[in-house]
């Protein structure tokens, strides 16, 4: 079977696309150059925010909505500098419908707290916002219909830098394959935002190896804060 979607299945999703870049302010397309936004005020980012998360948990657009418990849009700071993104709710985030809750969520919690920043300055979602049955990794099509989410998040809470937490996210948002050890501490981009990628706190759970080099790569990630916008 192709994964080459169908003319009707591009076309429904630049229409949803479209929508989505218009909810979240973009005024205009630039040919080649992405789109134009107004810089939400902070007031305005938490309100749009918010009609994208009410607007994401209705959604049905691919074979995951049927088996899911809840929608994990993501949580935190609709103004933070710094997104974490991992690769889709697992077992605990799909019960509770937020991001990161489980043994891998408390981990997290504990190496954001190890670079000065809580929880609750930070942003923390996922590229896919519903749990694959039995935690396999997302197809392509829930990635492609997904995606728009996260782009649409991106753009309201423009953060400096994005964390992806392991390898699915560090591959899905960079668009290459390169191993994660060979990407990991090294400053890549997502649609003109710097990109971090890291080891999956889950990596630490396996192998306590692991934690030093995450640590290192969200300092390297905090450190973009302090730099001029430029
Ligand atoms: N792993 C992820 O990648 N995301 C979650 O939300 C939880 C575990």
């Amino acid at each position: 079977m192709s994964d080459k979607p169908s003319p009707a299945q591009v076309k429904s999703d630049v229409r949803n696309y479209l929508n989505f870049l218009r909810e979240a302010g973009f005024l205009y397309l630039v040919p080649g150059g992405g789109a134009a936004a107004p810089s939400p005020s902070a007031h305005s980012r938490a309100d749009r925010l918010e009609a994208l998360r009410q607007e994401t948990v209705r959604c049905t657009k691919c074979k995951l909505a049927g088996g899911r418990t809840h929608v994990v849009f993501g949580e935190g700071n609709p103004n933070a500098d710094v997104m974490f993104v991992g690769e889709a709710p697992g077992r605990d985030e799909d019960l509770q419908g937020r991001p990161f809750v489980g043994r891998a969520g408390q981990l997290l919690d504990a190496l954001i707290a190890e670079v000065g920043l809580r929880r609750g300055d930070v942003f923390i979602g996922n590229v896919i916002k519903c749990r694959p049955p039995g935690n396999r990794d997302p197809e392509l099509d829930e990635i492609q219909t997904c995606e728009p989410y996260l782009l649409t998040q991106i753009a309201l809470i423009q953060p400096r830098v994005i964390v992806a937490l392991g390898r699915f996210a560090a591959h899905t948002l960079s668009g290459t394959t390169t191993p994660i050890t060979r990407m990991r501490g090294k400053f890549h981009l997502y649609h003109d935002v710097k990109l971090m990628p890291t080891f999956h706190p889950a990596a630490v759970l396996r192998n306590p190896n692991y934690r030093a080099d995450i640590v290192a790569d969200f300092r390297r990630a905090v450190a973009v804060i302090g730099e001029s916008a430029g």
